[in-house]
Parts: structure tokens; sequence; C-alpha cells
């Protein structure tokens, strides 16, 4: 009997083609075309036959379900045609969120990119000569001004001659030899830099690296395992503290290629510690003619203490002292598209241009458009064209008249707003002790605990991603397009209704 009535009840189905072609879902055929209708129907169909199946519809139910067929099968196309990536705003006041897709590209680097997608370009094609050229020049010349010899006091560093330490103190540096002809090349992110530097300094040999530097950045990027992929021998010198420069010199043997420095992006060790300074570890490779290589990570081209951030080096420091090569990201401090840069001596970056690693690791058309477009704002000193340069250098007090606009937009009676000081963070592995001054937006609601109201905008169209802490919501609008601040009190007075 139960059989028969399961029958009966497909029978009442309609078959797709019936259901695509009622009128109802004219609109909808029309406006997506058939093949994404006729999947729709059918995935709606499905669900009913499984749910008839499990025995979960008896006929009045399916006769209801049936009458609002065609609006599942508009919900199903909407949902299948969403896109899966798309923007949120981010009021966490993270300016680095890895989470978050990190580095906002500059509105030069968008246009960039928009002109290079929809056309053929010169990619690998050198214009005058009508010959294949190399995908690396177009900003490889760019990286060269940048990282020249006199390109300090342009990018707001010390004049050449003197070198702020990691400590804080200025002492004159070595001769600057490096930086002259420091040449470049891009890969897809810094752990492929990394990687492809291994491979190509130290395949077969041995690294020398302290053990207070065998980090781990967020998503496993794992020094240790890095180097086996890379077929070079880790050789761990020092401890977790302290290092001298003494470790390094005692473990150098004829299997030694590389001294690896790496920068410590997201943890601090305090306390009884103890690390060479770079001009040792600098000294020590010269005396012993071995490179040395530093993953700095963040990769700032320009002071970081121009930023309010202390303690972070940039580029240009790393290669004045005589790092030989420096890898570090292009969605970091730099703020431009999601890359891996290797800066440093031209022999050694031939020779990883040459490693056929570099062919698999290589970036495509997009990146060098957005790279080439965030680099000459550098050049041209328009440090505020870049979007993560702009929000470090917003005040306290700017964020906090903006946060007063967003309180006072705010009709809810039910949302208690308060506006109070706070920290924002570089974040994305940068200046791990950075903290920025910043005024905050805290709000909570009476009948809702904090973590409800996050999740409300985060359900909010575009998402609004904020932090919880000490039972309320708080929202920084450093990180916040100032044009968005007013999606921000929207999305409250939306989450703050029952
Ligand atoms: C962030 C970071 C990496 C990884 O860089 P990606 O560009 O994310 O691959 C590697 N090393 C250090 C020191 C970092 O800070």
């Amino acid at each position: 009997m139960k059989t028969a009535t399961k029958s009966d009840l497909y029978r009442k189905l309609p078959s797709v083609d019936e259901l695509i072609r009622s009128p109802e879902l004219a609109g909808a055929l029309a406006r997506e075309g058939p093949a994404a209708t006729t999947d729709a129907a059918r995935a709606v169909l499905a669900r009913l036959r499984a749910e008839i199946d499990a025995g979960g519809l008896d006929a009045a139910r399916l006769d209801l379900a049936l009458s609002g067929i065609a609006e599942a099968v508009e919900r199903q196309l909407r949902q299948a045609l969403s896109y899966s990536l798309r923007p949120v705003i981010n009021a966490t006041g993270v300016i680095l969120h890895t989470n978050l897709g990190r580095a906002p590209l500059a509105r030069s680097a968008r246009e960039r990119i928009r002109g290079t997608a929809a056309s053929y370009s010169n990619l690998e094609f050198d214009v005058v000569s009508g010959e294949r050229g190399q995908r690396d020049v177009h900003v490889d010349r760019l990286f060269r001004k940048l990282l020249a010899g006199d390109a300090r006091v342009a990018a707001g560093l010390r004049p050449a001659g003197t070198l702020r330490l990691r400590s804080g103190q200025a002492r004159q540096s070595p001769v600057p030899t490096q930086s002259h002809a420091a040449s470049t090349i891009v890969v897809n992110n810094n752990a492929a830099g990394v990687l492809l530097a291994l491979n190509t300094l130290a395949e077969g040999g041995e690294v020398i690296v302290s053990r207070g530097e065998l980090v781990e950045i967020g998503g496993s990027f794992r020094i240790p395992e890095v180097m086996a992929k890379s077929n070079a021998t880790l050789r761990e010198v020092g401890t977790t503290n302290r290092t001298r420069i003494a470790d390094y010199e005692r473990a150098i043997n004829d299997k030694t290629r590389l001294l690896l420095r790496v920068h410590r992006s997201n943890f601090q060790i305090t306390g009884f510690t103890e690390q060479p300074r770079l001009e040792e570890l600098v000294d020590l490779a010269r005396k012993r003619n071995l490179p040395l290589m530093e993953d700095l990570g963040s990769g700032a081209l320009l002071d970081p203490g121009l930023l309010g951030i202390t303690g972070e080096p940039s580029v240009l420091d790393s290669l004045h002292a005589g790092v030989d090569v420096v890898t570090y990201s292009g969605d970091k401090l730099l703020g431009g598209p999601q890359a891996g840069i290797l800066s440093g001596r031209s022999d050694l970056i031939a020779r990883m241009r040459s490693n056929s690693l570099f062919r698999a690791l290589r970036v495509d058309k997009l990146t060098y458009a957005a790279l080439e477009a965030t680099l000459l704002a550098y050049v041209k000193h328009d440090h505020d064209e870049v979007p993560v340069i702009r929000m470090m250098r917003l005040s306290r007090e700017g964020i906090g008249r903006r946060a007063e606009a967003v309180a006072k937009e705010i009709r809810s009676l039910e949302l208690s707003v308060e506006i109070m000081d706070g920290e924002s963070v570089v974040g994305g592995g940068a200046a791990p002790g950075a903290a920025l001054p910043t005024r905050l937006l805290a709000v909570s609601h009476p009948d809702m605990n904090a973590d409800e109201l996050a999740a409300r905008l985060r359900s909010f169209d575009p998402p609004v991603i904020a932090r919880v802490e000490e039972g309320r919501v708080l929202i920084d609008l450093r990180t916040v397009f100032p044009e968005q601040d007013r999606v921000i009190a929207e999305a409250l007075e939306n989450a703050s209704k029952r």
C-alpha cells in the first residue's frame, strides 16, 4: 500500500520540461537561459523525489510544495548562480587580514588589471624588436629604481651611511654595495619565493638557521618543511631564545651553502633573548664566502617608522646591511597583489630565474599589471594611493570623527553604541608587536549576545566582519573604506531588528 501511495505522489510531479515552461518561470528562463534553469528545476524535483522516497511528504504537503515550486526553482537558481568569492567589509581593524584577502588594491592597480585582462599585451613580447621578451622586465625596472642606492631618502629612510639597527640605535653601515645592483623576480607568493631560493642556492647542501627562527606562518608555511621540499638540509643552531654568531660559525662546514635569517613575523620572543645583529651575519657570510638570505615576510618598501611601526625592517634596510637575497610578500606591507618577491644580488637572482621551478611558480599578467601600478605609486611618492599605507596613516582622531558620524546615523533605540579607544593591528605576519591607536564603535543589544549580533552583521549584504570582545561587538573603521561607513550603519540597524 505504502509503495503505491508513493508512486501516486511521484506521478503528481511535473516533468522538468513542464516545469521550466510554466508561466511563472518565463522570466527566469529568459534571464538565466535554459541550461541553468533546467539544472535548477532538476535539483528541486530531485529534492521532492527524495522527500517522497523518505516518506516525508503526504499528498497534502506535496500539493503545498508544488504550489511554491516555481519560487523554489528561482531560489535554487539564485543560489547556484551566485558568486562564492565576494567582497566583504573588514571592520576588524586588522589591516592585512589573511583570511579577508590581505591587501585591497590601489585604484590604479585595479584599472591596470581591467585594461590588461580584456586585451592582448606585451607580457613576453618586445614591441621594439618584435621578438620574444621576458615577463619580469615589467617590474624589475621599477624595483631597481625603488631599491637603488639613492632610494633611501626617497623612501623616507635614513640617508645612506647610517643604519638603524633592530634595537633602534643608529650606526655607520658597511659600504652599501648590494642595493645598487639589486635585481628582482616575482613568483606566486613568498612561500614560493623561499622555496625557489632555497632550492636554487642550497639544493643538496646545508642551510644554517637559528632555532629561534624556525617559524610557522599561518596556513602551514613552516620553514623546516619548505626546506625539506627544496631538497636542502636544515642545520639548526642555537636555542629558541638565544643564538650567537659563534653558533653559526661553528656550524659552517663544506656542505654549507647558505645562511638564512627568517623574520619573526607573527610572534615575539621577549625576556632572556639574544640574536646576532644582521651586520654580524653579513660579516660572517662575507668572510666564509657564503650567501646570506633573509625571509622578511612583510617587505616594506616605505620606512615602517613613518607608518608608526617600529622594529620592522624595510627591504632597503636589509639590502643595505648587505643581505644577498631578500624574500617578501607582495600583499603585505607593500600593499599590492599576492606575490612573492625576491630581490638581491643579480648573479643569484639570475640563477633563480633559470631554475625550472621558476617556470612553475611564475605569476600571471594580472599580477604583473597590479604590481607595476602599485610600484609606480611608490615611485611617484603617491603613497596614499596604496590602501594599506593610507589605512596605516589614518589618525585616531579622524577615525573617531567617522565613528561618531556612524553612531549618529543609527536610529535603533535598542542598540547601545559607545565610542572608545582601542588598537588596530597591522596583521598578515607583519610587525607582531605594533599597534595603531584607534577609536572603536562598541555595540551591544539587550536581547542578543555579541556573537549573535556579529553573526547578523556577517549575514548582511555585503557581509560586515567585526571583532567580538568582552561581550560587545567592536567595529574599527580604520579598515573600512570611508564610502562604506554608511553601510556599517545600515548593517547595524538591520541586525538590531528582531
Ligand atoms: C607571510 C610570511 C611568509 C609567507 O608569505 P606568503 O606570501 O603568504 O606566501 C613567509 N615568511 C614570512 C617570514 C612571512 O611573514
